[in-house]
């Protein structure tokens, strides 16, 4: 029996029990995860690691002596299968059960497979975990073409660092432009064109018939019937939520696991973070969505720190965001969806220019590329949702801190 068992040994759940332990809780923790790994940064597998400009040990998010100084006991490799609120105990992929006093679920998500045929084929891969990512490493010096399928973040990233380490690569997106479920147009066109002009083959609006091969991928058929060649392909089409256990043991939740704004899920004592938790986000006109980002895993895993220790404050973080292609830097601030408008602050030709979303004239969200000051002060104005004019906040020459009244 545990005072606390984690489940999920990733962003939210390392955040979870450091956070417990800086406020000072003294029970027992136990972090069980079933990748091998002590908890590490995904960010950097499709990014730095994938180009191996980082090694593995430096994406740790914590020292290893670090869980052994705060006595957070590590189950690592091990699976939870089940759950049983009545009894207060989680089922292991072996049958052992373990009692907790309180749960806290926080296990992402797993990559969203191909259904189409050749999607078993050895050399496609998703990009979710050190494994997957040691995979591709490892098949990489013999192949020369890539086809990657879906233009999200983890595609387009995937796809700067191979196009980057000489790889002919395609990108496949079945919507008419890329990152068109996390940002508006402007963007979308300015980072098709970078891929563009780096040799990348961005292809829009197709969809994939099927993957080719025998044994091993030689390429990827489309709808057309036209056919692709690739040694390799990379398949970037979001994740499952990993909440199956708990929506057996009766939580609410569709595509995720509902939770309240102190992170509670509809069982008692258990509470759910990060990529799998389904929650009313202030800066989604308190929609019910799962955000995918470090700031809400761990934003999140503080929230349910300060529950456990009896200083329970709703959640209401600012999202935030980044990701980097080439030489550019994005970070974005707020929740674009569903604006209705979009600035384009400064000259995308300069490379360094700055996005602002407004939504019935507030502003709601920003991409910024190379401008981390608009970033850092573009965050009040999300903040406040404030009104500020268009004409405005296209003026560059003013800074975003000086609009705020
Ligand atoms: P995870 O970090 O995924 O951890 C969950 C862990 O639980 C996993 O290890 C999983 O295997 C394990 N698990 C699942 N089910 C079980 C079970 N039943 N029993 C035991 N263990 C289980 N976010 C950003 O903000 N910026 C970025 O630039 C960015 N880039 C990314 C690039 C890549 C390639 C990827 C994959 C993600 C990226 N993200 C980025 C998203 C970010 O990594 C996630 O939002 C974050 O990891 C979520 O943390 P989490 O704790 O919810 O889940």
């Amino acid at each position: 029996h545990f005072d606390v068992i984690i489940v999920g040994a990733g962003h939210g759940g390392a955040q979870a029990a450091a956070a417990l332990r800086q406020r000072g809780f003294a029970g027992t923790i136990a972090m069980i995860g079933e990748e091998p790994e002590l908890p590490y940064e995904r960010p950097p597998l499709s990014k730095e690691y994938l180009a191996r400009d980082k090694p593995f040990e430096r994406l740790l998010i914590r020292q290893p002596a670090f869980w052994t100084e705060k006595n957070v006991t590590m189950r690592l490799g091990e699976r939870v299968e089940a759950v049983d609120p009545g009894a207060r105990a989680i089922v292991l992929a072996d049958g052992t059960p373990l009692g907790y006093g309180q749960l806290v679920w926080a296990t992402g998500g797993h990559a969203r497979r191909m259904t189409c045929d050749g999607a078993d084929l050895v050399g496609l891969h998703s990009v979710r975990s050190r494994a997957d990512v040691d995979r591709i490493m490892a098949e990489l010096p013999s192949v020369t073409k890539v086809v990657v399928i879906g233009g999200g973040y983890i595609g387009l990233e995937a796809a700067a660092v191979l196009s980057k380490l000489g790889k002919a690569v395609t990108v496949l997106e079945a919507q008419d432009r890329v990152l068109a479920r996390v940002a508006g147009p402007a963007l979308s066109q300015f980072i098709e064109a970078e891929h563009r002009a780096h040799g990348v083959d961005v292809r829009l609006g197709v969809v994939v018939d099927c993957v080719l091969g025998e044994a091993h991928v030689t390429g990827v058929r489309l709808a057309g019937g036209e056919e692709l060649a690739a040694d390799l392909v990379i398949v970037g089409i979001g994740i499952v939520p990993a909440v199956q256990p708990l929506l057996a043991a009766g939580a609410e939740g569709v595509n995720g696991v509902a939770v309240d704004a102190e992170c509670r899920t509809s069982l008692q004592d258990i509470f759910a973070i990060g990529d799998c938790a389904l929650h009313a986000n202030a800066y989604a006109d308190d929609l019910p969505i799962r955000l995918e980002s470090v700031q809400n895993a761990t934003d999140m895993a503080t929230t349910v720190a300060k529950v456990i220790t009896g200083a329970a404050e709703p959640y209401d973080a600012v999202p935030w965001f980044w990701s980097n292609q080439y030489d550019i830097r994005l970070q974005t601030i707020g929740i674009s969806a569903g604006h209705d408008a979009e600035v384009v602050r400064g000259d995308p030709a300069t490379r360094s220019f700055s996005i602002v979303y407004l939504k019935q004239g507030r502003v709601v969200a920003l991409d910024c590329l190379n401008a981390t000051r608009d970033y850092v002060q573009g965050k009040a104005l999300v903040v406040a949702r404030a009104t500020i004019a268009p004409e405005q906040l296209a003026d560059h020459a003013t800074p975003l801190k000086e609009m705020l009244a």
